[in-house]
C-alpha cells in the first residue's frame, strides 16, 4: 500500500488537479452531446439557415450544459475566495488541538474545507440552540478524517443533527437510563444523515487527550461506509491487497483488548466498524501515544487517512520551541 501523508502544496495541487480534470469531462461532454443533437437535427442537405438556426439553439445549450457540470466547482472557488470570520478562525485555534498542529499553508486549506463544508451541510438543533462553536466542531469533526484526501466531497450527508444529551434507538433523550448513543450515522429513513450529542461533542474536543471524541467516530463511520457498508474495512483508501493484512491486524488488536492487554476503547470490541472508529478516535487525539504503544495499527491507519498526526505534533512541538 502507498499511500503517505501528504503535505500542503501537494494536497493543493492534488486538488487543483482534479477540478482541471472535471472542467475537461464536463467540456468533452458538452462538446459530444452538442455535436450529437447537431447531427440528429440537421437535415441531410442542410442550408446555411439551418447550420445557423441550430447552431444559435445548440452552442448556448452546450455551454449551459458545461455550467451545469461545473457549478459546484464555481460555487467552492467562491467560498475559497471569501473571507473566513475572525470569530470562527479563533474558534479553530482555541477549540480544535487538531488544528493547532497543522502549519500555516495546511491551517489555510483546514479553514477552506472548513468553511465549505458549512456552506454545503446543514446543522440543525432539536430542542437545543447551537452556535458557531458547536458548528465549527462539527465541521472539523467532519475534515479530521479525510484531511489527508483532497477535493473529498461529503455527498454521504446532507445534515447533522445536534441532540440535547445522548439517546436510545427510538432517539429519546430525557430521563431514560437506556439513552446511552452518543453519536450514529443514519440509515434508512434517517440517510444521509448524522446525529451528534451537544455535549459529547464538546467534551470531545475539550479534553483532547482522552482518546474519545463522538464526532471524529461518526466521521470515521461515514468514510469507512464510502463504499456502501460500514464493516471497518474503508475500501476507499484500502486497496484490495490490503484488506485481509487490515482485517488481521484489527483481530489481533481486538484480541489483546480482550484479554487485558490494551489501551483501546473496549467498545471496539462490539465489531470492526466500531474497532475502526475508536482506533481512529485514538489515532487523530493521541497520536504519539498510538504510535508509541501500537506501532503497526498507528502505521496502517496513517496509510489510510493518509496523514502522519504523530509527525505533525513534534514538528509542531519543534517549531514551538525555536520560536
Ligand atoms: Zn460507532
Amino acid at each position: 500500500m502507498k499511500h503517505e501523508a501528504i503535505s500542503a502544496p501537494s494536497a493543493a495541487n492534488a486538488r487543483i488537479r482534479q477540478e482541471h480534470l472535471t472542467r475537461i469531462l464536463s467540456g468533452v461532454l458538452s462538446a459530444v452531446i452538442g455535436i450529437l443533437a447537431l447531427a440528429v437535427s440537421l437535415p441531410l442537405r442542410p442550408s446555411t439557415i439551418d447550420w445557423a438556426t441550430r447552431l444559435a439553439l445548440i452552442l448556448p445549450g452546450g455551454l449551459g450544459f458545461y455550467y451545469f457540470l461545473t457549478r459546484r466547482l464555481r460555487q467552492r472557488a467562491a467560498i475559497r475566495q471569501a473571507p473566513f470570520p475572525d470569530q470562527w478562525r479563533k474558534i479553530l485555534e482555541q477549540e480544535v488541538p487538531f488544528y493547532q498542529t497543522l502549519n500555516p499553508a495546511e491551517q489555510q486549506r483546514f479553514r477552506e474545507e472548513v468553511h465549505i463544508f458549512l456552506q454545503e451541510k446543514r446543522i440543525t438543533g432539536i430542542r437545543t440552540t447551537i452556535d458557531d462553536t458547536v458548528k465549527l466542531l462539527v465541521a472539523a469533526s467532519a475534515i479530521i478524517p479525510i484531511f489527508g484526501f483532497p477535493g473529498w466531497e461529503w455527498d454521504q450527508i446532507r445534515e447533522i443533527l445536534i441532540y440535547p444529551h445522548s439517546f436510545n434507538d427510538h432517539y429519546q433523550t430525557e430521563h431514560r437510563a437506556d439513552a446511552s448513543i452518543l453519536g450514529m450515522v443514519g440509515s434508512g429513513a434517517m440517510t444521509r444523515m448524522m446525529i451528534l450529542s451537544k455535549p459529547e461533542l464538546l467534551q470531545g474536543f475539550r479534553q483532547p487527550q482522552d482518546r474519545h471524541n463522538v464526532g471524529i467516530h461518526e466521521f470515521t463511520h461515514l468514510l469507512d461506509k464510502s463504499d456502501g457498508v460500514v464493516d471497518g474495512i474503508p475500501e476507499v483508501a484500502l486497496p484490495a491487497r490490503a484488506i485481509k493484512p487490515w482485517l488481521e491486524l484489527v483481530r489481533r488488536e481486538m484480541e489483546n483488548i480482550r484479554q487485558g492487554h490494551s489501551d483501546i476503547n473496549p467498545y471496539g470490541l462490539t465489531n470492526e466498524a466500531e474497532f475502526f472508529a475508536v482506533a481512529a478516535e485514538y489515532f487523530f487525539e493521541h497520536p504519539e501515544k498510538m504510535h508509541q504503544h501500537h506501532p503497526c495499527l498507528y502505521d496502517m491507519l496513517r496509510k489510510i487517512f493518509r496523514q502522519d498526526p504523530q509527525s505533525r505534533l513534534s514538528r509542531a512541538i519543534s517549531d514551538m520551541f525555536t520560536l
